[in-house]
């Protein structure tokens, strides 16, 4: 679908630069999709840096559109977003990797974590625990196999709010990670209030990681307190093995990007997994 290039996403253009045409066949295509269930997950693999074992995948939503083919989610999740469409869509996310994750240890894969992302929106939604006590009941998957990763910007969108919504989560055994970390304004007061158990640094500080001696230290500073305040890190966007080494001399503990592998459609992870150590 990547190799379709982006002629066939043009459809789905800027969201400012899209018609207000554009905007409401989006809009309609999207309904549509959910009633269909025309959406996917992709899986990303997540390495242990300490022994380079494969210790989660993070799940990645996928549109697979009748007519424009493969689309991104950046393409359809702001609309998704603003019409609150997200919810249902979320949910589905939930749901499919909770079961993928069922099938896999099902065909006897060992355990890993299966990450996925929640939008500030489904964060907020007061159901959100109910829906989800649901689903780990009908798939069985044991709560810790199930980590939530909720940006900094939601969480500190109503700080108060959220920690009460993370406690929720935590009770119910389901792990947490602040994902995007750095890109918002989380003061280390909050940081220290929010109940997860790691940080996921944004792949802005990880580009230039091993060049840009600011990236460098904002990065090590980050993994450092991560540290002290007994939660753990996992570096996104890593593509070099300059990236790779760099965070491990200081002491990363996950790090997941290109470098390792692509997000990849379940039937691929598989015999990834086969051919890398998991736990
Ligand atoms: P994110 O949560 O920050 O996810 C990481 C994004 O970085 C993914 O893009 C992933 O494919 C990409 N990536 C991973 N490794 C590398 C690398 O080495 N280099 C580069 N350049 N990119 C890398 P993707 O899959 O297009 O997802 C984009 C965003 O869409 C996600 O960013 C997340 O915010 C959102 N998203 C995806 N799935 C869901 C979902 O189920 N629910 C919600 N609410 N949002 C989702
Ligand atoms: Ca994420
Ligand atoms: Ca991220
Ligand atoms: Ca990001």
């Amino acid at each position: 679908a990547k190799a379709g290039g982006r002629n066939n996403f043009q459809f789905f253009t800027q969201e400012m630069n899209q018609t207000v045409q554009e905007r409401l066949v989006l809009e309609g295509d999207l309904r549509v999709a959910i009633e269909r269930g025309e959406f996917l997950l992709h899986y990303q693999p997540q390495v242990e840096m300490s022994t380079g074992r494969v210790v989660g995948v993070e799940a990645l939503l996928r549109w697979q559109h009748p007519v424009h083919g493969l689309v991104a989610p950046d393409r359809f999740i702001p609309v998704a977003e603003e019409t609150g469409m997200i919810v249902a869509i979320g949910e589905l996310a939930l749901k499919a990797a909770c079961r993928q994750l069922a099938s896999w240890l099902a065909e006897g894969l060992p355990p890993i974590r299966v990450s996925v992302n929640l939008s500030a929106r489904q964060f907020r939604q007061d159901n959100l625990p109910a829906v989800l006590l649901d689903i780990l009941r009908e798939t069985g998957i044991g709560s810790h196999l199930l980590e939530l990763e909720i940006t900094e910007s939601s969480a500190m969108d109503n700080p108060a709010e959220a920690i009460l919504h993370l406690q929720g989560f935590r009770e119910m055994g389901v792990e947490l990670a602040i994902d995007d970390f750095g890109t918002g304004y989380s003061s280390l007061s909050y940081l220290k209030l929010f109940p997860v158990h790691r940080l996921k640094i944004d792949r802005s500080f990880v580009k230039d990681i091993d060049t840009d001696t600011d990236d460098a230290e904002i990065a090590a500073a980050t993994i450092a307190l991560a540290h002290t305040l007994g939660k753990e890190v996992v570096a996104e966007g890593v593509e070099t093995e300059a990236q790779c080494r760099f965070l491990q001399g200081q002491r990363c503990d996950i790090v997941q990007g290109y470098y390792f592998s692509r997000p990849l459609p379940p039937e691929e992870l598989v015999p990834y997994l086969r051919n890398t150590p998991v736990p």
